[in-house]
């Protein structure tokens, strides 16, 4: 375990800052990213994690304050704005109870994991705490939080109850691995408090129990952002046939067998995933013998079940984000295109199909449209009976932060 004494200290010295007109209105709006290219002026240099103090060009008033960000295009991530706050223990506090008690509906209702702090929907940005029953999961997606890490945690001990504390780190974190000193020896899925030895973290979700690997993972080890999703797949399943595509850890099956399902087939490329899934089923004392699962790419998969004549009466097709720049916007919606196409020919008359997309470069209206478009083309008569977005656990504080779009329609016979 590391030893949290030998973090950084964030530095006494701020870095005065002012940036373009266009900025300074974007703040006092509340967006909580400056962009390398506003800022016209700053103090001195500064390092990862120093806070940075913006100032307004007229009356040199506080506009913002926030985390410096030498490695990032958004180079200040805001903390706070409109009255000046110091940045320490009890502002952390602050933040930390305020994300709790949004998240109370979930709590009374018996829920033991959630997203307990999404990043700039709750002033903290670029980092994400989820809960796990007693297990936290601390994300962070900069170096600059590191400076910060020993007093957020500090606050979190005195907020929130937990015994075992693991550290996530971004895909960019962890390609900055080499620089031993700049991640002071902080590792991806490294306990840092409680248990050296956990693996499995477990919850509770709408009365249902799960076990998550919150170590290796995917995100922090479970997608919390599905979760009413799920419960509609619940409510939908009695009796159907369930086509759960890319079913990870089982999330929407297990979800599908408490609500009726006759049976489900779990498609993953990931042999690990669909063992935890069959681990979810049995912790829930559900029906081992309802469940297949398929070991394959889900587009060689599906494409197999359409030349078999399978068909289903539910198919979920939830795939990882396709699109993760800007650049293969136009490849992720031929991609989402052809699920689409393939769900479809997999569905029995009144069959439903939920897709969803957790690109934030597809919008709503591009995935709603292209749904409709694989249908059109494809004959099929399917009416879009709702579309959904996350979580009251995953607030959309700002633009940027939403991100899961999914879309449940109905084939007309
Ligand atoms: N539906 C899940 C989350 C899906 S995460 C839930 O609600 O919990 C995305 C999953 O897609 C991962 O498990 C990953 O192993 C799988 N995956 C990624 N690419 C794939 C591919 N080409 N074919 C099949 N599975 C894939």
């Amino acid at each position: 375990m590391i030893d949290l004494g030998k973090l950084p200290e964030p530095s006494d010295k701020n870095i005065a800052v002012r940036v373009k007109p266009a900025a300074e209105r974007a703040i006092r709006q509340g967006h909580p990213w400056v962009f390398e290219e506003s800022i016209v002026k700053q103090s001195h240099l500064g390092n990862a994690g120093d806070l940075a103090v913006i100032y307004d060009r007229d009356k040199n008033r506080f506009l913002a304050v926030g985390l410096y960000d030498p490695f990032s295009p958004i180079r200040i991530k805001i903390l706070q704005r409109e009255q000046p706050e110091r940045i320490n223990f009890a502002w952390f506090v602050k933040a930390l109870e305020v994300a709790q008690a949004r998240r109370q509906p979930l709590i009374d209702k018996g829920i033991t994991g959630y997203r307990l702090v999404y990043g700039e929907s709750d002033r903290l940005p670029a980092l994400v705490i989820d809960r796990y029953g007693d297990t936290l999961v601390m994300k962070l997606y900069t170096v600059a939080w590191l400076p910060q890490m020993k007093t957020l945690i500090a606050a979190m001990r005195k907020t929130l109850k937990f015994e075992n504390l693991v550290l996530r780190l971004s895909r960019a974190m962890q390609s900055q691995r080499h620089d031993i000193l700049r991640l002071h020896g902080l590792a991806d899925g490294q306990v840092l408090l409680g248990a050296g030895d956990l693996t499995q973290a477990h919850f509770i979700e709408n009365g249902l129990r799960f076990e998550a690997d919150v170590r290796k993972g995917h995100k922090t080890g479970f997608f919390f952002d599905q979760r009413d999703n799920r419960q509609r797949v619940r409510e939908l399943a009695n009796g159907r046939r369930i086509l759960d595509v890319f079913a990870y850890s089982g999330g929407f099956s297990v979800y599908g067998l408490a609500g009726g399902a006759k049976s489900i087939l779990a498609l993953d490329s990931s042999e690990p995933a669909l063992e935890a899934l069959k681990a979810n089923v049995a912790l829930n004392g559900l029906d081992e013998k309802r469940v297949g699962a398929m070991v394959t790419d889900a587009f060689a998969g599906m494409r197999e079940l359409v030349d078999t004549r399978r068909k289903f009466n539910l198919v979920i097709i939830d795939p990882p984000a396709l699109a993760n720049n800007r650049a293969n916007v136009q490849k992720a919606v031929f991609a989402y295109r052809r699920l689409a196409e393939l769900g479809l020919a997999l569905l029995a008359e009144d069959g439903v199909l939920l897709m969803s997309s957790c690109s934030s470069r597809i919008t709503m209206e591009m995935f709603y449209n292209l749904v409709t478009r694989s249908a059109e083309v494809a004959g099929y008569d399917l009416e879009i009976t709702e579309t959904t977005s996350h979580g009251l656990d995953h607030p959309i504080g700002f633009p940027e932060a939403e991100y899961l779009k999914a879309v449940f329609a109905v084939l007309k016979s």
